[in-house]
């Protein structure tokens, strides 16, 4: 029910507009995104560099339905990177980027030569491009985008969700050598056509793409704040007899970060998923939307910290 609101809510731009400007809303956001400008972003990276965490740095722009719109997009990554490299943060901080703010609903051929302008800039900074993946309608395209950058920019990362049905046969297709795979459950509302419903199945779905990303030859990343898959990854990991460099863990920014610390602490890369930018409304509300408990926890946090 409460997921079902706060998924509304962020589709909704008259909330966004209220929420946005109001500064409880920015306080809020504040403990789940950077900031709204690069600055923001280098500032949280290095310190979570500071603490021994890997980033991924997210740039949350607005709805792109212009060609001219996906390019801003392209030229945010590429200054993005460039800081990135310049700070010294590279190659711990990668960036993660969505192919609909590269123009992939506009036009595939325009996504994919931004997206490879984006993964050229990436090189250049000494790190590499995760492409964030989107709702299922997207998957072919998005892979087949992948594959393309693959050839030049073999690091390029893919995501996959596990709540998908196809995706164990996803697994299998990318867990070959060189391939960085980060495995999650998958944020987008799917018909029962296409996904598992029940967190039960999806949780089982989870273990068994694990199971083929663990056994393959491919760097598995496990993007979880659960603990049980937590728990069954790290156990995985012994079975299949891979080093700590083998694999990783991701968490969001603000998410968890006791158990990043621990992970951390016990020899494990740990990478924080790092957004920044205007548009951080609709990130938020779905972060909500997952986990209606942060609601109640983060407004004891504001109204104690007084
Ligand atoms: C780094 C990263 C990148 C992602 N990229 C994508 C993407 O490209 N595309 C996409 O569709 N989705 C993406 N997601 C989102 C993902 O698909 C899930 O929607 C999201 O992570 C919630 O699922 P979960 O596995 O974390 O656990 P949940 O199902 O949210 O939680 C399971 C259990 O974990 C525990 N738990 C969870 N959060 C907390 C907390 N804050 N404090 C204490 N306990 C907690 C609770 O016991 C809870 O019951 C990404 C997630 C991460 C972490």
């Amino acid at each position: 029910m409460l997921r079902s609101v706060f998924l509304a809510a962020a589709d909704s731009s008259r909330l966004g507009r209220m929420f946005s400007t109001a500064s409880l809303g920015r306080n809020v956001a504040g403990r789940f995104v950077a900031g709204s400008g690069v600055d923001d972003a280098l500032r949280v990276a290095r310190g979570l560099a500071d603490d021994g965490l890997a980033v991924t740095v997210d740039h949350l722009g607005p709805e792109v339905t212009t060609a001219e719109q996906a390019g801003q997009t392209r030229d945010e990554y590429v200054g993005l990177l460039g800081r990135l490299k310049s700070a010294g943060l590279t190659p711990a901080a990668e960036v993660s980027v969505k192919l609909s703010a590269l123009g992939q609903r506009i036009d595939d051929k325009l996504a994919f030569e931004y997206a490879l302008s984006v993964c050229a800039a990436a090189a250049e900074a000494g790190t590499s491009v995760t492409l964030d993946a989107e709702d299922h309608t997207t998957t072919d395209a998005t892979l087949e985008v992948l594959a393309g950058l693959r050839k030049d920019y073999p690091s390029t990362g893919a995501v996959l969700q596990a709540h998908l049905r196809r995706t164990e046969g996803d697994c299998r297709e990318l867990a070959s050598a060189g391939s960085r795979v980060r495995l999650c459950k998958g944020a987008y509302a799917e018909p029962e056509s296409v996904a598992f419903q029940s967190a039960l199945d999806i949780d089982k779905a989870f273990v068994r793409c694990l199971n083929i990303l663990m056994s393959g030859e491919g760097y598995p990343m496990v993007a979880t704040h659960d603990p049980r898959l937590i728990a069954i990854a790290e156990d995985r990991a012994r079975w299949f007899d891979r080093s700590a460099d083998e694999y990783e863990f991701q968490m969001l920014f603000g998410m968890r970060a006791e158990e990043q610390g621990r992970l951390a602490a016990g020899g494990n890369i740990v990478r924080v998923y790092l957004p920044y930018g205007e548009q951080w409304y609709g990130y938020l509300m779905r972060r909500f939307a997952e986990r209606p408990a942060a609601v109640a926890q983060i407004g004891r946090a504001l109204t104690t910290r007084k």
